[in-house]
């Protein structure tokens, strides 16, 4: 018999709290539940992601090539298709490919990194509902319209395209060795070499003021700090 009364004082408490913070008690109950809803959710978001186990990408280096050798693993725990998969991996890393028996093959030296974060921006742009944030989606179309309906919580939309100027930025703000380009010096290191910052990289550039705009060559990364000289 203790259940109804552990009810009947909960009761008792949302009419208390009625009358001390909500003007009714409609408002008040509707708070309640949505509170107990949003409660409720918290542990699921996080259990839906665990539940979304992405195998770790495999790479496999051959000559020329990087071969992708599960990417029907990843592919079929995502519920995508692999070809579909293959073509997002071809766009995210900038070159061409083939999907051959399930495994992708790319021009060009990936490590498990790279594929990592393609298939992050993949999750992200494909898979991951955009209202709750679970991965119980399906990718279907409408009059060609690629569209992600979410069993989770029922939404339906236009799959969230990240913009191509985000794109391009990234790839503007990588910083190769051996590769120059053109900087703003906008700070002064301790030694007096002139700063530069592009994307995570923050560039020293010794006999470079700050304000000039110069074209500088990059001699070596380390981490995120890279050595350059002028052009
Ligand atoms: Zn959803």
């Amino acid at each position: 018999m203790d259940r109804p009364q552990a009810s009947d004082r909960t009761t008792a408490n949302n009419d208390s709290r009625t009358d001390l913070r909500c003007g009714t008690l409609v408002s008040c109950m509707d708070y309640e539940s949505s509170l107990d809803r949003a409660m409720d959710e918290v542990p699921d978001i996080g259990g839906g992601q665990e539940r979304l186990q992405i195998p770790d990408p495999q790479p496999q280096k051959d000559g020329a090539f990087t071969r992708f050798t599960n990417l029907g693993d990843v592919a079929d725990t995502l519920s995508r298709e692999s070809e579909h998969l293959h073509r997002f991996i071809q766009r995210e890393l900038g070159t061409s490919g083939k999907l051959e028996d399930g495994r992708g093959r790319y021009n060009g030296t990936f490590t498990q990194t790279d594929f990592d974060a393609a298939i992050d921006a993949y999750v992200d742009e494909y898979v991951l509902c955009s209202e709750c944030g679970l991965p119980d989606t399906r990718l279907v179309r409408e009059d060609r319209t690629p569209m992600l309906r979410c069993d989770a919580c029922g939404a339906f939309r236009p799959v969230t395209k990240r913009s191509t100027a985000s794109q391009q930025q990234h790839q503007q703000e990588a910083v190769e060795e051996g590769k120059t380009y053109t900087v703003e010096i906008t700070g002064t290191g301790r030694k007096g070499d002139g700063v530069a910052e592009k994307g995570e990289y923050t560039i020293f550039v010794p006999g470079a003021d700050e304000g000039d705009v110069v074209e500088i060559y990059i001699k070596n990364i380390s981490g995120n700090l890279a050595f350059a000289r002028l052009a």
